[in-house]
This record gives C-alpha cells, structure tokens and sequence, in this order.
C-alpha cells in the first residue's frame, strides 16, 4: 500500500473514487507477466508435444511496470475536465476497460463495439488526452492499466470509457458488470442468441463461463452443458442452471463426439471460455450441423492456430468471436444493470468472497488458488 498521487482530470476525463472493485483473471495475468517463464509449444500452437523451446513471456503480454492493476469496478464520478458533459460529480458509474468515444465508425455501427479511439490497449500506460500518467509517487510516474486503474482510492478515467447506471444500483454487486460478467453473458445473449428451448453448450465454467450459463438460462434454454477439465467447477455450475456436465478427461474420444452423442447430433449453440485452442475447435465441431452457431470468448495463446476442416463450415455451422459480449459500454452496460435490478440477472451467485482493500493481497490468494468466483474489494475502509 502507497500513498499516490493522482492530479485533477484533464479534458475529456473524469476523477473517479472507487468504491467497490474485484479482481478478475485479467489482472494477475498482466501482474505475473513480470515473471519470465520457460515454456514449450507445439507447431499448431499447442501447449504439450515439444517442437522447439522458447523463452517467452506469460500468455504474451508486455510487461509495464510499475503500473496500477484493477479494472473490474464501481465507483462516483468526484470531479471532471474540462469538455465533459455526459457525467457530473456525483453520478454513479462503472470505469469500463474499453471504450465508446460515439463518433467513430465502429461506435456508429449498430454490429460493431471496438470503438476506434478507446478500444482495450493492454499496452498503453497513459492517458490519450497528453499521452501522460495521472499517477506518481514522490513525483515518479506510475503507469495506468486497461485505462481503469481501480486498484486505487481515486483515478482518473477517459469519459468514453465510463458507464453511468442507475444510482439505486448496489455498486458492491453491480461493480462485477463491468468486465467478465458481461464478456459471457453478451456472449450468449447478443452473439450465440439461443433461442428459447434450445440446447447450449459452454466450455470453461469460471466466471466468464458461468456468465454465458447464466445468458442461456435468461435466454430459456432447455439443456445448458457445462465442459471444464476441473472437476471442482461443477459444484458452482448447477447454481448457474447447468443440467449436464462434461469432463474431456474421463473419455477416450473428442469431447465434441461425446457431446454430439448425447444431443442426437450436436448442440444449437456453443459457447467457448476457456482460451484454450483445443477447446475452441471442440465447441465448434459440437454444434449441430445445418444450425449450430459457436461463439469464441477466450483469449488464446498469440500463436495458437485453429484448425477445422472446411466441410464443417459447408455443413452449415457457424463460428462466430466476440469482444466484451459485443456489448457498447456507454451505451448498453446500463441495461445490464437494469437487469439486475429488474432480477432477471442474478448477480449474487458470482460474488464469493469480500476483502477490505488493505487486505487485497487475499483476493489474489484466492483468485491464484482457483476458489471462488469474484472477490470484492471494498474501498470503505
Ligand atoms: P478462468 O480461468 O476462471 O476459467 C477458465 C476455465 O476453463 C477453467 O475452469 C478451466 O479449467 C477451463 N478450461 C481450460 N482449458 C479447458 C479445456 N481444454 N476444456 C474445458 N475446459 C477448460 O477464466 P475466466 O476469467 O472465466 O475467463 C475465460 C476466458 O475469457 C479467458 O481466456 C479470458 O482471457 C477470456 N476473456 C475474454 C474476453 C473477451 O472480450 N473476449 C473478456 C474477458 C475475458
């Protein structure tokens, strides 16, 4: 814990107190990229069969040190700069890690989310408006993350990349939509769009995972089958509505086999969260022919290469990708929060455990032990 300083914002930003904010996967990923790691790959880009060594750095990350992590949040808006008019101090509003700036093409498209100006930058440590951190210690800069840097009592956030929601909104529950739970339930909801009855398929039940079960029960699907290689995942999932569940250890043929036999011939819809690339071309192959559509979440390793033959494409399924459930950040993740104050979301069920901020190091503990869903860290005391 140090004491930083953070200046007033600059055009076009806001200061932000946070107040709730929880640690996903993201954050530990970018934090152990400092640790320089051996690590073996195969030519497809798999983990496993060695075809030459490399040095490397964890999942291919760049490392920006020292930095401020946390990008999962909830916090009120303290002050703003110049030119800012879409938020006052005071409003309520959740720091989103990409961005929507409303003036350029992909921001005007109706298809699209990846804002041009704003879209998720794992390497910039700075603010856009003067290409400068707000952040330093004894004068010494100290580098931004994801444009977010919730892992502070106060930051400074570009004003395209704040989401301004309901202020009945419980912000120690709400603050969970600004990153993974949307990521998966998007996934479902807006991408793979199951329709009601259908059979849905998701591989990888974490926290994104569960995200995409919890979109195929709002969505009313009939079936919901979970894939993990852990076991412990499960005991979780059934919360989330999972009927079925499939392990690819305890079986000696492809996963998407097992689950084409148990679905007379495939799945509808298949929701991809793991980042593993065997996983990726499993969930598309398990899709029925003529209809099934798959969606990829999962951030795969830079080289990973998915490879599937084009006669499952010619029979009629579909692959689809998605960044943050295809969901614009100003403008759609207000929704979401309605849905949960309207309890058709069911956000309770991700929130494991609660730490003070002075104890964040447990929420690390944690997250690196595999227990839990989401930790809230609160900034209250
Ligand atoms: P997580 O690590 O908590 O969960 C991943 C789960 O996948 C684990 O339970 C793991 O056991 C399981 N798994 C791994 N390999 C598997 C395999 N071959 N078959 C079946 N299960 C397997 O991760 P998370 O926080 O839930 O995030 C999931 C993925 O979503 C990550 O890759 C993350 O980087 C990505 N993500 C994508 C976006 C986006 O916008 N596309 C946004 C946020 C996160």
């Amino acid at each position: 814990m140090e004491w930083v300083g953070v200046p007033p914002p600059q055009a076009r930003e806001g200061s932000i107190k946070s107040k709730y904010t929880s640690l996903p996967h993201t954050d530990v990923y970018f934090w152990e990229c400092k640790k320089l790691k051996l690590f073996r790959f195969g030519r497809d880009g798999s983990e496993g069969e060695l075809s030459f060594l490399c040095f490397g750095l964890v999942q291919g990350q760049t490392p920006l040190f020292p930095r401020i992590f946390g990008h999962e949040a909830a916090g009120i808006v303290e002050s703003i700069g110049e030119g800012v008019t879409d938020v006052k101090p005071g409003d309520h509003v959740l720091p989103i890690f990409t961005g929507e700036c409303k003036e350029c093409s992909h921001c005007k498209s109706e298809e699209s989310n990846m804002c041009d100006l704003l879209r998720i930058n794992t390497d910039r440590g700075v603010m856009l408006n003067d290409g400068k951190s707000r952040f330093s210690i004894k004068g010494k800069p100290i580098n931004h993350f994801l444009g977010t840097s919730t892992f502070s009592e106060y930051t400074v956030v570009h004003v395209g990349c704040l989401a301004k929601i309901n202020p009945a909104a419980p912000l120690d529950k709400v603050c969970v939509v600004s990153c993974g739970i949307s990521t998966g339930l998007g996934a479902t909801l807006n991408v793979a769009k199951p329709k009601k009855g259908s059979i849905v398929a998701v591989f990888g039940l974490g926290a994104v995972g569960l995200a995409a079960c919890e979109g195929a029960r709002i969505a009313g699907a009939s079936r919901i089958i979970g894939v993990d290689l852990n076991p412990n995942r499960f005991k979780d999932a059934k919360k989330f509505g999972v009927t079925d569940f499939v392990n690819p250890k305890d079986h000696q043929k492809p996963v998407q086999e097992v689950i084409a036999e148990m679905t007379n011939g495939g799945v509808d819809r298949a929701v991809e969260c793991t980042g593993n690339i065997n996983a990726m071309i499993s969930a598309f192959e398990c899709v029925h022919d003529g209809w099934g559509v798959a969606v990829l979440v999962g951030v795969p390793h830079q080289d990973a290469i998915f490879m599937s033959k084009p006669i499952n494409f010619l029979n009629e399924r579909t692959l689809k990708g998605t960044f943050f459930g295809n969901y614009k950040p100003r403008t759609d993740i207000p929704n979401v929060v309605e849905m949960y104050m309207k309890k058709e979301l069911e956000l309770e069920k991700f929130l494991t455990h609660r730490v003070k901020f002075s104890e964040i190091n447990k929420a690390f503990d944690l997250m690196l032990k595999g227990e839990g869903l989401r930790c809230i860290i609160t900034m209250e005391d």
